[in-house]
Order: structure tokens, then C-alpha cells, then sequence
């Protein structure tokens, strides 16, 4: 995930600019402001564009512990984000 350096993290990864654009930082609403999260500190995690889009586009979105919950297991089983960004970075 990046925030301020696609370059460098293109190049780190191997990645062409636009694929960088999946892994931009952004900053995901555990509970969502249209149910009534808050735009504090308590309710913000960073996330990647990637898992920040795809969470709310389930047709029922997971609550942020099982999302958690889920995303720990995929990448424990080497399953998150499945494209070129579980290999390791070049040197
Ligand atoms: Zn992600």
C-alpha cells in the first residue's frame, strides 16, 4: 500500500502505475457514514483502494470484526490480493 510514492511502489513491486492505483491508501469507515459512522479516529482504518472498494460492494458487507477475521484467514492461506503483490518485492 502506498500514500505518497506510486513510483517507488511500482517499482518495488513490479507494478505498472495503473496497477499501482488498486494499492493507494485510503482511509476505510469500519462502520459506514451513511449507517451513521463517525469521521474520527476511532471509526478510520488505512486500507488499500482494492479492499476498501470491495468490502461495501458485497451484497452484505461484512462487519468489520468478521472482515478482519476473514481477511487474516485468506492471508494466512497466501490468498490476499492474489495478483503479483504476495510475491516478494524486488531487491
Ligand atoms: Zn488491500
Amino acid at each position: 500500500m502506498w500514500d505518497e510514492d506510486q513510483t517507488a511502489f511500482g517499482k518495488r513491486f513490479s507494478l505498472s502505475l495503473r496497477e499501482t492505483l488498486r494499492y493507494r491508501c485510503t482511509a476505510e469507515h469500519l462502520l459506514e457514514r451513511g449507517k451513521g459512522g463517525a469521521d474520527d479516529e476511532r471509526n478510520i482504518v488505512a486500507a488499500c483502494h482494492h479492499c476498501n472498494r470491495t468490502r461495501h460492494r458485497a451484497k452484505r458487507p461484512k462487519d468489520p470484526v468478521s472482515y478482519a477475521k476473514y481477511v487474516q484467514s485468506r492471508i494466512g492461506k497466501g490468498r490476499w490480493h492474489p495478483d503479483r503483490l504476495d510475491r516478494q518485492p524486488d531487491p
